[in-house]
């Protein structure tokens, strides 16, 4: 084993980390820290330290860490058959097992399931297949995609696009010109205190109507939006949101993506979040959850009235130009068909909403008094503390001085890793599903010790 200085050296010197500060890590001024191995809830550093991972990786390990279940099933897999490709009608037993397992469990209505790599490749696929859609149908001018700010849709051209988040797009010259985005659903940051939830979400859908009316509908192909929003700060919707918001869509003919990246297999305490709240998506972006991380996998699931086009524009144009070398890669897809049989077998999908529950009550039990938490929220196994300098008033921090990110490290500090969310100053929790009742306890426990260490 090479000496950590050795390895922390050749990792300033030659690995460019994503969603990281360059600089700082080049001056060696930023955190650095190698992983060794995981366990249920925890992962240990090479250093032996070992730390509650309460955002599951990137909420994505949804069984935990270590299952030999799924590591036996990838090992398989590798040796009867690393790889074969998936076009012109190829598969393995394990993408066609897969995407029938998908299908079993996904809201009505839903068709076929495209396999992809990771959450923005199958995002991006979804836009394709949206405008395909319109081209099949002779309107080639519906093409714009509606997003909200805060929404987070991926890193690529067209997903970075789709993205609400300012970091984002700072100096990559995005959003392009066909993503166009409407009000967060972020009940917290109401422009009025006055407003309740059902004016909030009257407010959202006004603004939603302003903005196809200046655009015009036979401009607009999609709306994409992840049923909680994630990244952009984990916020819950508001009261009746979902909705009110299919009804307008349906009225001006746009299709709805759903983006359960974080939310599918799942984390709200149902198997989608459209179930969760009553959405009847036209498309679902699948990832994360899908193998809990063990191997990277995506998936965009296709409902049928998306599905007939495609099948009409195939008879008139050719096969779908349309395909990545490592669609459906077997590998990926013996991982989910043994993550989804682990997620039933242990009963994960109950537990996300029963210790969810439990874990928001306990952070409110320790925190909801303290005068510099603005909100605690959470749905299923996802939760938030959100920082403000001023109660009463709800004035927010100045983001120069990264509340968020000094809680966060406060956090790290008692043996917890939460996730300082990158606009705002929120910390976020999305534990793997598998959470018990103590460890909601050390969560809840280590934030209230680091918030007054720190605040
Ligand atoms: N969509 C949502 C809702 C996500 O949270 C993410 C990643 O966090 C993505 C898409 C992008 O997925 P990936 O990072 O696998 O490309």
């Amino acid at each position: 084993m090479l000496r950590n200085d050795q390895l922390e050296l050749w990792d300033r010197e030659n690995f460019f980390h994503p969603s990281t500060h360059l600089a700082e890590f080049a001056r060696g001024d930023a955190p650095q820290r190698v992983i060794t191995g995981g366990s249920g809830v925890f992962i240990e550093d090479r250093d032996g330290t070992r730390l509650l991972d309460a955002f599951a990786g990137l909420y994505c390990v949804n069984v935990g860490y270590g299952r030999p279940e799924i590591a036996e099933a990838i090992a398989a897999q590798a040796k009867e058959l690393a790889y074969y490709h998936a076009y012109v009608g190829h598969g393995t037993e394990a993408s066609i097992t897969l995407a029938k397992m998908i299908l079993d469990r996904a809201p009505a209505g839903m068709s076929k399931v495209y396999f992809g790599l990771g959450g923005s490749d199958a995002n991006e696929t979804n836009v394709k297949l949206v405008w395909y859609y319109n081209n099949i149908l002779g309107r080639p001018e519906k093409k714009k995609i509606i997003s909200r700010w805060r929404g987070y849709h991926g890193s690529g051209l067209m997903t970075g696009s789709l993205t609400g988040l300012e970091l984002f797009h700072k100096k990559f010259d995005l959003p392009l010109a066909q993503v166009i985005h409407t009000e967060a659903p972020y009940y917290f940051r109401r422009p009025d205190t006055a407003m309740s939830e059902a004016d909030f979400t009257a407010y959202c859908v006004a603004e939603l109507e302003a903005l196809i009316a200046s655009e015009g509908d036979e401009t607009i192909a999609a709306f994409i939006g992840e049923p909680v929003l994630g990244t952009g700060g984990i916020v819950p919707p508001p009261e009746g949101y979902w909705a009110a918001i299919q009804e307008v869509l349906a009225k001006h003919d746009i299709l709805l993506i759903a983006d359960e990246v974080v939310t599918g297999f799942g984390r709200l305490g149902s198997m989608f979040g459209s179930e969760h709240y009553g959405l009847r998506p036209d498309i679902i972006t699948i990832a994360k959850g899908l193998t809990s991380a063990y191997a990277p996998l995506s998936g965009s699931i296709v409902g049928d009235k998306v599905w007939q086009v495609l099948e009409q524009g195939t008879d008139e144009l050719g096969p779908i130009g349309h395909g990545w070398t490592y669609s459906a890669h077997p590998i990926g897809a013996a991982a989910g068909v043994a993550n989804l049989k682990l997620i039933d077998e242990l009963g994960l999908v109950g537990n996300a909403g029963t210790v969810g529950a439990y874990l928001t009550a306990a952070l409110r039990d320790r925190l909801a008094e303290h005068p510099k938490v603005g909100e605690i929220r959470g749905e299923g196994m996802l939760a938030a503390v959100e920082f403000v300098a001023d109660r009463e008033s709800r004035q927010f921090f100045d983001a120069s001085e990264k509340i968020g990110a000094k809680v966060a490290a406060a956090l790290l500090a008692e043996g917890v890793i939460g996730r300082a969310m990158p606009q705002g100053d929120i910390l976020g929790f999305a534990p793997p599903l598998c959470l018990s009742e103590a460890e909601a306890d050390q969560i809840a426990d280590a934030t209230a010790a680091a918030v007054k260490a720190s605040l």
